[in-house]
């Protein structure tokens, strides 16, 4: 199961709301070697991105 947070867009202000992976899901990217996506502002496509 993966988890929705909020995140705002240190650059642009853009607030979105993003799926991050969890323990299990990030164990199973490691194993089979898949890259791992850094979430990024849908907007701007920064990663300075605050947690809300
Ligand atoms: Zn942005």
């Amino acid at each position: 199961m993966s988890k929705n947070l909020t995140y705002q867009c240190l650059n642009c202000g853009e607030k979105f709301i993003a799926s991050i992976l969890s323990e299990q899901e990030q164990r199973e990217y490691r194993e089979q070697k898949l890259p791992y996506k850094p979430v990024r502002c849908p907007k701007c496509g920064r990663s300075d991105l605050r947690q809300q």
